[in-house]
């Protein structure tokens, strides 16, 4: 059966290719969440002509979501006619804006010499396309096949994806018994599972200060220089710490082996928008917000208390530091058992199809996997999707056509090979 359908996957191409054009064309760029219920909806409209049952999914409520900017998901889930496992791919169908640099209209794809450009092109509407192939193909393929099949487009996975599969994740979409195997096709390069992601804090930490005329600052106290205080602890203590955390997860790239801690944003004294000079005054607040990558070694607790630690240290010896923290974002790492069945399975396609062993990874940021693992408290998922991870974001981004012919090829097999375990056992 495999060559048929490998062949059948190939015969497609020219549907492939017009399946990801037409999803690039609809601009959901997010933020603000931009022309996502006509691209939920087109997805939507191609499934249920195939026979899936259809359902549209707003997250009303959830930070994002407005009768302007709303935030629609869509589900498909087509029934095999005898019981078994439910594997289920999930992609998301938002967009980082398109910004400066690209030689091609961002939103008007465009074919050529075997890629296909525009924004969203690799991440994610390529692999999207690509998993809608494969489940077709398979579908016309297998009559009658033990199990459900299950696809979803959903929003905001840029922005934290609490309005898409952390939205659909809490009203039971990812849970078992409805789904057992969960595959998001992002773009993590053809031959590589990936199997979760470093964990996550955000915070903002704010030092204070008393306002004063800044030709007088011994009157006032600065909330700038508290920042400076602090900013020199991180290096001389945060930053040599965290490069010595080594974790035994398969992070790529090499760098994100390590803790990391990046500076977002710092903000003191005067507003940047104004006109005109500036007036003299001394700062009496300064915020920074910080963004920690944890490894799964580490104690989330510990994280937020090696911070903590600095700005009580601080208080207590330097004259005038006040601070607050407060907690923006926080996801835990996540990892999936390199032995889980959709590891395998999808592993051993990807040996099949391309002829060299599937290698493992982990991504350095996370993805919708933590909704399903946390939320959903399904553990066998994982990201596996053509186009190439570095692509993401950047003007010109394309993903290869070839890639997502492989792709299609190998989550068709896999899925074949996850329902079929569940028929032997
Ligand atoms: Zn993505």
């Amino acid at each position: 059966m495999q060559d048929s359908l490998f062949r059948r996957i190939e015969d497609k191409q020219n549907d492939l290719v017009a399946l990801t054009c037409d999803l690039i064309r609809f601009p959901t760029v997010n933020p603000p969440g931009e022309a996502y219920t006509p691209c939920a909806e087109f997805l939507g409209e191609r499934l249920r002509k195939r026979g899936f049952e259809v359902s549209y999914h707003r997250a009303e409520g959830v930070v994002g979501d407005s009768d302007k900017y709303p935030r629609t998901n869509v589900v498909a889930r087509i029934e095999g006619g005898r019981p078994g496992p439910c594997v289920h791919f999930n992609g998301h169908i938002d967009v980082v804006a398109a910004g400066g640099g690209w030689s091609v209209d961002p939103f008007n794809p465009l074919v050529r010499d075997g890629k296909v450009y525009g924004r969203g092109a690799c991440d994610m509407k390529g692999g999207i396309a690509a998993s809608v192939i494969a489940v077709e193909a398979l579908l016309e393929e297998a009559d009658g096949f033990a199990g459900a099949l299950e696809i979803s487009g959903t929003v905001d996975e840029e922005s934290g994806g609490y309005g898409g599969v952390g939205y659909l994740a809490q009203q039971g979409f990812f849970s078992r018994p409805r789904v057992d195997h969960v595959i998001i096709p992002e773009p993590l390069n053809v031959d590589r599972v990936c199997i979760g992601h470093r964990g996550v804090w955000w915070a903002e930490i704010e030092t204070q200060g008393r306002i004063a005329h800044g030709s007088m600052p011994f009157l006032g106290d600065c909330a700038v220089r508290h920042m400076g205080a602090f900013l020199q602890r991180l290096e001389s203590e945060l930053y040599p710490a965290l490069a010595a955390k080594r974790t035994a997860m398969p992070v790529v790239p090499e760098g994100a082996k390590q803790s990391t801690l990046n500076i977002n944003s710092l903000h003191g004294g005067l507003s940047e928008d104004f006109e005109g000079l500036p007036a003299p005054m001394v700062p009496d607040s300064c915020r920074m917000i910080i963004d920690r990558r944890y490894l799964i070694e580490e104690d989330p607790a510990q994280v937020k208390n090696e911070v903590v630690a600095i700005l009580e240290s601080l208080k207590h010896d330097r004259e005038g530091f006040e601070y607050a923290l407060r907690e923006v974002l926080a996801f835990q790492p996540t990892m999936t058992d390199p032995d889980a069945p959709v590891v395998r399975a999808v592993s051993a396609a990807i040996q099949e199809v391309l002829g060299r062993p599937a290698q493992q990874v982990v991504s350095p940021g996370t993805y919708d996997q933590k909704h399903i693992v946390r939320v959903g408290h399904l553990e066998d998922c994982i990201a596996y999707g053509p186009g190439i991870l570095d692509l993401a974001h950047q003007p010109d981004e394309y993903v290869g056509i070839d890639d997502m012919i492989a792709s299609a090829k190998v989550m068709a097999s896999a899925t074949l090979a996850l329902l079929d375990r569940a028929r032997a056992g």
